[in-house]
């Protein structure tokens, strides 16, 4: 595991950066707050930190309030576990660092095993974290995101095209006649269809369209930067990954032999530059109606 080392006493930091590469972390050393903090608020930061109170540029509070501001899960990063180092007997300093955001502290001079079990503790929290999130963007079922987290995708999305006035599409997919895959193989069968639909429809779109649950056999597709031929294209894409292989009963009883399913999907450009989030949903779901009532296995517009 990655973890940010920042102490501006030398010979400290040399300790610290022997133990934490015998403890087995991966460690990144710097000397100075501010380079601290950009590490911190980069690209695929060390989500773990051991930062000394007193830096140069930017002392470990200010590097807690700066990261904490930025916005932590709510911009949709991951948390960041950080302990700073105190000197001993002053009070003021844990409160200010903790008052700031800082998970956890340690005197100085510090004993290797507590700092051990302490950033022990932080790797737990990390793993808690890690597993709230997930749990919060992904639907357990089919692991795609989940209703919330592909609207709040559609809202950013949505703006991003407004700013860049470059068009985008959406789509609605819905699963045809999926009624009677419960019913005549049991609820089982049903499940185990979703997630393999699931894995065909993250296959069929490229790697920078999103695909979330949007209800029980309903999906929504994110096209960015895509309109026109282009949007059908990628739909009819993936309405033929569906169809072209048929799908296995969970425990095949007797004379059961794979079954093949369609689906109906309902595509909507944004109309005008900036639209509303409600609106396209409800342009694509009117789309997703009509496929329905032309005889369902088709892409309409
Ligand atoms: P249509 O072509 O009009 O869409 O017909 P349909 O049968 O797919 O539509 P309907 O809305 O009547 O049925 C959807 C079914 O999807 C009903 C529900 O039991 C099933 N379903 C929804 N969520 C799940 C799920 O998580 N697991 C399973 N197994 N079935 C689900
Ligand atoms: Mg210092
Ligand atoms: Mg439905
Ligand atoms: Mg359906």
């Amino acid at each position: 595991m990655k973890i940010l080392v920042a102490e501006d006493d030398r010979t400290t930091l040399f300790m610290l950066e022997s133990l934490l590469e015998k403890w087995g972390y991966t460690v990144q050393a710097v000397t100075d707050g501010l380079e601290a903090f950009n590490i911190l608020n980069g690209d695929e930061p060390p989500l773990l930190a051991v930062l000394d109170w007193m830096l140069p540029r930017m002392n470990a509070p200010e590097i807690c309030t700066a990261l904490r501001a930025e916005g932590g899960e709510r911009s949709g990063k991951p948390y960041q576990y950080i302990l700073i180092l105190t000197v001993k007997g002053e009070k003021e300093n844990v409160i200010a660092g903790l008052g700031a955001g800082a998970d956890d502290y340690v005197a100085k001079p510090f004993d290797s095993h507590e700092l051990q079990m302490r950033l022990k503790v932080g790797e737990r929290i990390l793993h808690l974290q890690e597993q709230l999130q997930k749990a919060a963007l992904y639907d357990s079922l089919t692991n795609l995101l989940n209703r919330k987290a592909v609207i709040e995708r559609l809202e950013s999305e949505l703006s991003r095209s407004c700013r860049t006035g470059i068009p985008m599409s959406i789509a609605l997919l819905d699963i045809d006649n999926f009624k009677d895959v419960n019913d005549t193989y049991g609820h089982g069968t049903g499940d185990k269809v979703l997630r393999e639909i699931a894995v065909r429809m993250k296959e069929a779109v490229r790697s920078y369209d999103s695909v979330g649950r949007y209800g029980g056999e309903e999906f929504l597709l994110i096209f960015p930067g895509i309109s026109g031929s282009d949007a059908v294209k990628i739909c009819e894409r993936v309405r033929s990954s569906i169809m072209e292989k048929p799908f296995s009963p969970a425990s095949p009883h007797e004379g059961e032999e794979p079954f093949p399913l369609s689906a109906s999907l309902g595509l909507c450009e944004t109309p005008s530059p900036c639209e509303k989030v409600d609106v396209v949903l409800t342009e694509a779901d009117n789309a997703l109606y009509r496929a329905k009532e032309n005889g369902r296995n088709r892409v309409s517009r």
